[in-house]
């Protein structure tokens, strides 16, 4: 965090946006017109190797920069600091994260950890840690997140992301969808808890989850204009966290669940999936329209009950009622005691989320 008065509201947003077709290509253009000239890390995964980060670093060379290539094998805090030795060692001016969410995770803590800019070209759109300030990681007893910084320029190639496998597409709408709780959890912790609300933020993350709700059938049939408004919708979430400098308008009570079941179930489902079945519980809790939720991640071709997330019945209620549990300062639907067993099986069964 910068040197900044107190009673001021600091925002670090991207300064460029490139969204579609074949834009991994033009990373190396990017970064010039941006001012950068040193030698460039790319931090990858070992599966987007082939698909996109040779597309990356071939365009990095055509505009005269001097590449290295990291694969990250996956999001821990060791992997993070082995990023952080190569940038040290190889003392890039910025480092460009090349993969799904967990590569981007692991350049942008790591290139912030070492005071380092960083880009994000994200070759997945399964949630919205693509575009925003937040980090998560797996923890040794939970998992956690943090704001970090934003990516300096983010590079959604749609060709990239379509060829993705769709469940991966489907998990994205989940979070975005998520929003639609996440903002009536903040401005719950605003009313009682004095939390600080900021609109702007709000209603940019509920535009995003109103977007996705009314293109759910263009996204479901992967139109060239559908996996545009899931990406333009994860980009503006990102957005929306860096203008709120926290991650609350994206994450309430659903991803509190989701955070909770994958620490207890045995075998979890993607992030979004969870965070969509969990949005679908917060919004009865919310007294809001949770059949609508219900509907469009059905639409979409996401799970919307603990068989189609592969997970028992037993391990959603215990999510259920742990959830409040995983993040005490972060005031939610659930409130500071949780959710009874009892009540956790009711709202569990009443959206059919289990028989
Ligand atoms: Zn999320």
């Amino acid at each position: 965090m910068p040197d900044i008065p107190p009673d001021s509201h600091y925002m670090q947003l991207p300064r460029e946006v490139l969204i579609g077709n074949n834009v991994a290509a033009s990373v190396g253009g990017t970064l010039d017109r941006l001012g950068f000239s040193g030698p460039v890390l790319v931090v990858t995964g070992p599966k987007v190797m082939s698909i996109a980060a040779n597309i990356v670093v071939d365009s990095l060379k055509r505009s005269g920069f001097k590449s290295q290539i990291m694969i990250a094998e996956n999001a821990t805090t060791a992997q993070v600091a082995k990023v952080q030795r190569e940038i040290k060692r190889v003392k890039p001016d910025i480092v460009v994260g090349v993969g799904g969410g967990k590569d981007i995770d692991v350049a942008k803590l790591s290139s912030m950890k070492s005071g380092t800019r960083f880009v994000s070209v994200p070759t997945a759109a399964s949630h919205d840690g693509i575009a925003s300030p937040v980090v998560s990681m797996k923890g040794a007893n939970r998992p956690y997140s943090y704001v970090a910084h934003s990516p300096i320029a983010i590079l959604a190639d749609t060709s990239i992301i379509a060829r993705s496998p769709y469940r991966l597409i489907a998990s994205g709408c989940g979070d975005v969808v998520a929003k639609y709780t996440a903002v009536r959890d903040w401005k719950l912790a605003h009313r009682i808890k004095n939390e600080y609300y900021g609109d702007y933020a709000a209603e940019l993350a509920l535009m995003s989850s109103r977007l996705v709700i009314k293109n759910a059938n263009s996204i479901r049939a992967m139109s060239d204009s559908g996996v545009h408004t899931l990406v333009e919708a994860l980009i503006s979430c990102g957005v929306a966290m860096s203008i709120a400098g926290t991650s609350r308008p994206c994450s309430g009570a659903e991803h509190l669940f989701s955070h909770a079941l994958v620490m207890i179930a045995p075998k979890p489902a993607l992030h979004g999936e969870q965070v969509g079945v969990g949005t679908i519980m917060c919004a009865y809790l919310h007294g809001a329209n949770w059949q609508l939720i219900k509907d469009v991640l059905h639409l979409v071709g996401a799970p919307t009950t603990a068989k189609e997330l592969g997970i028992d019945s037993e391990y959603v209620v215990e999510a259920l009622t742990k959830a409040h549990s995983i993040r005490p300062e972060r005031y939610t639907i659930l409130g500071e005691s949780g959710l009874t067993k009892e009540a956790a099986e009711k709202v569990a069964s009443i959206t059919g989320v289990i028989e």
